[in-house]
C-alpha cells in the first residue's frame, strides 16, 4: 500500500479539517441545541459553506455535484468530518443518507431516482433504511425477516414491522427490506416507500442511551397494506439479501472513517488535558499508569485506521465479497477503540470527564450503539472466524 495522499486529496483533507476545527467544532452544541428547537439556521449555514468550497457530497459522482473520490478518498475526508458530531451532516456524508444514496445510485429506478435521488444529495430532504425488526423478527440475522411484500394488481403490497429505522421519523423515504419468497438466498426485497404513503404508521422514536444528534432517532414502524408501484423495487426482485451485503460492507467502513476521527479528537482533547492537570507534584501526562492509556489508545486508534484504509483499497480493487472479512474485524476493532477511548477520556478528566461539562458521557453513550448497530460484535468475530478458517483472510497483507 501506499499512504502517500495525491496533491489533490491532501489540500482537501486539509481544507475539510480548517472547516472542522475552525467553523464547526466552535458552534457544534449550537447546532445540537438548535435543531432539538426545530431551528436549523446555524446548520444550513455551515452547509452552505461546504457547498461554496465544493465539499459537498464529496463521495458521490461529479454528475451528482460530488468529486467521485472513490472509498479511499472518502476514507481520508470521513475521518475528518467524524471529529465532529455534526460533521457529516454538513457535508451531507452522513448515515443512513449517504450509504442510501449509493445504494439508489448503483441500483434503483430512473422514476425513484428523480423523485428521491435528487432531492437528497441536494439535502433537501433525508431518509432511513428499514430492515431491522423487533423479536423474533430480523435482527443480527436478517432470515428472521417477517415484513412481507405480495404482488397485488400490479403493485407490491407491504405489510410488517420495523424498528431501530435511524432518522425515521424525519426522513422523506424508507428503503424498506420486505420477504417475497420463501428461498433462503432470494427471498428478499428492496423497496423505496414514500413516508407519507397511506398506511405508514409511526408508531414512536424508541427512546435510547444516546442523546439525540440531529435526526438520528430510532424510528419504529408499521406497515399496514402499503401499496407501490413496481419501480419502487431496488435492483431486482429477490435481490434484498444481496443487495443489503452490497450496502452494508461499505457503510459500516464509512462508519469506522467517522468514529476514528471522533476518537482522535478525544485523545487529542485527552493530551491537552493531562499535560496541564497537575496530581502528586507532576503532570498527568508524567505519571506511568496515563501514559500507558495514551499508548494503548493511540495503537488501537492507529491500527483501526490501518484496518480501515486497507479494507477501502482492497474493495475498490475487488469489491466486496473478498473484502467482507476485513470489514468485519475493522468494524470490531474500531467500535471498541471508540468506546476504550472514550471510557479512559472519562477516567483521565477524573470527575470533570463524568460531568457534562465535557462532552466524552454523551458521546460514549452514542458510541456504544457502534458495538451492536450494522452487526453486533459477535456477530463480526462470527464472520471472521469463518473467514479464517476457510483459508480466505490473509493476515500479512
Ligand atoms: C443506534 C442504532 C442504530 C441502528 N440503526 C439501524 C437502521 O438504521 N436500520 C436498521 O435496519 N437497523 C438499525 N439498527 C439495528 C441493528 O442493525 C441491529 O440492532 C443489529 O443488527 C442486531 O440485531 P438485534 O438488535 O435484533 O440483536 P439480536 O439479533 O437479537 O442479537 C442480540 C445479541 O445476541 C448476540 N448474538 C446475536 N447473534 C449471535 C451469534 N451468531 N453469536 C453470538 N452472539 C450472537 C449479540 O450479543 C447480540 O447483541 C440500529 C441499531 C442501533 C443500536
Amino acid at each position: 500500500m501506499n499512504f502517500e495522499l495525491s496533491p489533490e486529496l491532501s489540500a482537501l483533507r486539509q481544507q475539510v479539517r480548517d472547516l472542522i476545527d475552525e467553523r464547526i467544532i466552535p458552534v457544534e452544541e449550537r447546532v445540537l441545541a438548535e435543531y432539538a428547537a426545530g431551528e436549523y439556521a446555524t446548520l444550513h449555514a455551515l452547509q452552505a459553506t461546504a457547498q461554496s468550497a465544493g465539499l459537498w457530497t464529496p463521495h458521490l459522482p461529479e454528475a451528482f455535484g460530488g468529486r467521485g473520490l472513490g472509498l479511499m478518498g472518502m476514507c481520508t475526508l470521513f475521518r475528518e468530518m467524524g471529529r465532529s458530531t455534526v460533521g457529516a451532516r454538513v457535508f451531507n456524508c452522513d448515515a443512513p443518507d449517504q450509504g442510501n444514496m449509493d445504494l439508489l445510485l448503483s441500483s434503483a429506478s430512473e422514476a425513484i431516482n428523480a423523485r428521491y435521488l435528487a432531492p437528497l444529495c441536494a439535502g433537501h430532504i433525508t431518509s432511513a433504511f428499514c430492515m431491522t425488526e423487533p423479536a423474533p423478527g430480523a435482527g443480527s440475522d436478517p432470515s428472521n425477516l417477517r415484513t412481507t411484500a405480495r404482488l397485488e394488481g400490479g403493485e407490491w403490497v407491504i405489510d410488517g414491522h420495523k424498528w431501530y429505522s435511524t432518522g425515521g421519523g424525519a426522513a422523506a423515504f424508507f428503503i424498506v427490506m420486505a420477504r417475497t419468497s420463501e428461498d433462503p438466498r432470494t427471498g428478499a426485497t428492496m423497496f423505496v416507500v414514500d413516508r407519507d404513503a397511506p398506511g405508514v404508521e409511526h408508531v414512536r422514536d424508541v427512546s435510547v442511551m444516546a442523546t439525540d444528534v440531529l435526526q438520528h432517532m430510532e424510528g419504529e414502524f408499521r406497515f399496514h397494506g402499503v401499496r407501490v408501484p413496481d419501480d419502487a423495487v431496488v435492483g431486482g426482485v429477490g435481490e434484498g439479501f444481496l443487495l443489503a451485503q452490497k450496502r452494508l460492507v461499505p457503510a459500516r467502513l464509512t462508519h469506522c472513517m467517522r468514529w476514528l476521527g471522533l476518537a482522535e479528537r478525544t485523545l487529542d482533547m485527552c493530551r491537552d488535558y493531562i499535560t496541564q492537570r497537575k496530581s502528586f507534584g507532576r503532570r498527568l501526562s508524567e505519571h506511568q499508569q496515563i501514559q500507558v492509556m495514551i499508548a494503548e489508545n493511540a495503537a488501537a486508534i492507529h491500527a483501526g485506521n490501518l484496518m480501515t484504509f486497507h479494507c477501502a483499497w482492497l474493495m475498490e480493487r475487488e469489491g466486496g465479497k473478498t473484502a467482507r472479512g476485513y470489514s468485519s474485524m475493522a468494524k470490531n476493532q474500531v467500535a471498541r477503540l471508540l468506546c476504550k477511548v472514550l471510557d479512559d477520556a472519562i477516567q483521565m478528566h477524573g470527575a470533570l470527564g463524568y460531568s457534562d461539562d465535557r462532552p466524552f458521557a454523551r458521546w460514549y453513550r452514542s458510541a456504544r450503539a457502534a458495538r451492536i448497530a450494522d452487526g453486533p460484535d459477535e456477530v463480526h468475530t462470527m464472520v471472521v472466524a469463518r473467514d479464517y478458517l476457510r483459508g480466505r483472510l490473509d493476515l500479512l497483507v
